[in-house]
C-alpha cells in the first residue's frame, strides 16, 4: 500500500490523481490533501477520502474547513498556510507526493517533499522552472525520486532506457545513443486563427483547449505556447539536454505525447488518449503499470498525424522562454513570475491576450540586465527574484490597462 499526499488536490491534476487512486484502491491510500482556498471542494474530498490530514493555503479557508469537518464528525486534522502544506509534503508515513499546486506557490511545498526524500510526482513545472539546478541538486542530495507527470516529459521518460529514468537531471543522453528529444505540443486553440485577430480573443476562447481539459492558467499558457516554453525549460533540467538535443514540434492531434530520437535513426514515441490519468498512473506505479481507467487509442479513428514547425510570430512566448532558458536562472525565474501576473491579468482584469507576451518580454529584458547578481543555489534569492519580477510585471500591466 503506497501512501500519498496530494498538493493541489482540488485542481484538474488533483482530480485525475484521485481517479487513478479510485481505480486502484488496494494499492494506494490518501494520507493528506492540500489546496488553495476552495473549502466546499475540500470538504467533499475529505468526506470521500477520509484523509488523516488536510491543509488550505488560505488561513480563513483552513478555519472554515476545520469547523465544517467538526460538524461532520470527521477527525481529519486541518493545517494551514505554506507551512502546513510543507508539513504534509514531508510526513514520515507518506511515500509519494503529487506536486500539483499551480504556479510558483508550489515551489516551497514541492521542495519540502524533495528534502524529505519522497517520490515526487512532478506536475508543478513552474517549481522546476524557477529553481532549476537547485531543485535537481536537492533531488540528488536528499535521495528523492523524481517522476515527471507532465504528459510530454512522462512520454519522453517512457521512451528512455532505465539507466536514464533513474538518473533524471544528471543523465548523459549522448552516452545512451540519444540524439534528440522531440517535444510535441498541439499549438492550442489559436493554431489556425488569423494572427491579427489574436489581440481580441477572450479568456473563454483561450481556455477552450481543443484536446486537453486542464486548469485555467495552463490552458492560457497552452494558447500562448508559453506552456511549451516552460516545458522546454523543464525538459532541459529533467533530461540534462543542450540546445542541439531539444526541439519543439507542433503536432495538432495530441496523439503522440513526445518522442526520443536515437543515433541509429530510431525514433521512439509514446502515444495515448489525451488524458492525464495515464501519465499520473505511471508515476504512481513505476516501474510497474496499473490501470488508469483510460480507454485505449483506436488507431482506425486516429486518422492523420501531422507535424509542423512552431511559428514564433504566432507564439512569441515560446521564443521568449527558449531564449530565457539559455540566459540562465535569473531569466527563467523572472519570466515565469511575469507570465503568472500577465495570465492572471488576462483572465481577470481585461489585459489583451497579445499583451501577455508584451509583459513577459519587458520583464525578461529587465531580468537580463541583472543576471550576474543571482545566487542560483539559494532558494531565498530565487524567491526574491520571483517577487521582484512580479512587481515589475504588475507595473507594466497597470500601465497597459490605464
Ligand atoms: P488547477 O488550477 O486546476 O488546480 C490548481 C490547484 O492548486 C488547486 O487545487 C488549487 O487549490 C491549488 N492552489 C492554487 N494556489 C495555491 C496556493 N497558493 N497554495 C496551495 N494550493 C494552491 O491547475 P492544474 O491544471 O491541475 O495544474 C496544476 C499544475 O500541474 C500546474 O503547475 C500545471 O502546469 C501542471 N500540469 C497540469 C496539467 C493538466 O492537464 N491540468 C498537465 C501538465 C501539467
Ligand atoms: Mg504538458
Amino acid at each position: 500500500m503506497r501512501k500519498l499526499t496530494i498538493l493541489g488536490a482540488t485542481g484538474s491534476i488533483g482530480t485525475s490523481t484521485l481517479k487513478v487512486v479510485a481505480e486502484n484502491p488496494e494499492q494506494f491510500e490518501i494520507t493528506a490533501l492540500a489546496a488553495g482556498s476552495n473549502v466546499k471542494h475540500m470538504v467533499q474530498l475529505c468526506l470521500t477520502w477520509r484523509p488523516k490530514y488536510a491543509a488550505m493555503f488560505d488561513l480563513k479557508a483552513a478555519n472554515e474547513l476545520r469547523a465544517e469537518l467538526r460538524n461532520l464528525n470527521l477527525n481529519t486534522e486541518v493545517l494551514a498556510g505554506v507551512e502546513g502544506m510543507c508539513q504534509l509534503a514531508s510526513l514520515d508515513e507518506v511515500d509519494s507526493v503529487m506536486a500539483a499546486i499551480v504556479g510558483a506557490a508550489g515551489l516551497l511545498p514541492t521542495m519540502a517533499a524533495v528534502k524529505a526524500g519522497k517520490r515526487v510526482l512532478l506536475a508543478n513545472k513552474e517549481a522546476l522552472v524557477m529553481s532549476g539546478q537547485l531543485f535537481i541538486d536537492a533531488v540528488q542530495k536528499y535521495g528523492a525520486e523524481l517522476l515527471p507527470v507532465d504528459s510530454e516529459h512522462n512520454a519522453i521518460f517512457q521512451c528512455l532506457p532505465e539507466s536514464v529514468q533513474t538518473t533524471l537531471g544528471h543523465c548523459q543522453l549522448e552516452s545512451h545513443g540519444i540524439d534528440k528529444i522531440l517535444l510535441t505540443g498541439s499549438g492550442g486553440p489559436f493554431r489556425y486563427t488569423d494572427v491579427n485577430e489574436l489581440q481580441t480573443v477572450t479568456p473563454k476562447q483561450a481556455i477552450a483547449h481543443p484536446n486537453w481539459s486542464m486548469g485555467p492558467k495552463i490552458s492560457v499558457d497552452s494558447a500562448t505556447m508559453m506552456n511549451k516554453g516552460l516545458e522546454y525549460i523543464e525538459a532541459k533540467w529533467l533530461f540534462n539536454c543542450n540546445k542541439e538535443q531539444l526541439q519543439v514540434i507542433v503536432h495538432p492531434q495530441s496523439v503522440i505525447h513526445s518522442m526520443v530520437q536515437y543515433k541509429d535513426g530510431s525514433v521512439l514515441a509514446q502515444m495515448g488518449e489525451p488524458d492525464m490519468c495515464t501519465p499520473i498512473a505511471l508515476t504512481m506505479s513505476y516501474p510497474e503499470r496499473i490501470s488508469a481507467g483510460v480507454s485505449h487509442l483506436d488507431f482506425t479513428k486516429v486518422g492523420e498525424l501531422s507535424f509542423i514547425q512552431p511559428d514564433f510570430q504566432r507564439y512569441p512566448c515560446l521564443k521568449l522562454a527558449i531564449e530565457a532558458c539559455y540566459l540562465g536562472q535569473h531569466a527563467t525565474t523572472s519570466l515565469n513570475a511575469a507570465n503568472e501576473i500577465a495570465v492572471d491579468a488576462f483572465l481577470n482584469k481585461g489585459l489583451n491576450f497579445t499583451d501577455i507576451a508584451v509583459v513577459n518580454e519587458l520583464v525578461l529584458k529587465k531580468a537580463s540586465s541583472g543576471l550576474s547578481q543571482l545566487d542560483e543555489h539559494c532558494l531565498e534569492s530565487l524567491v526574491e527574484v520571483d517577487r521582484m519580477a512580479r512587481l515589475q510585471a504588475e507595473e507594466i500591466v497597470r500601465a497597459r490597462l490605464s
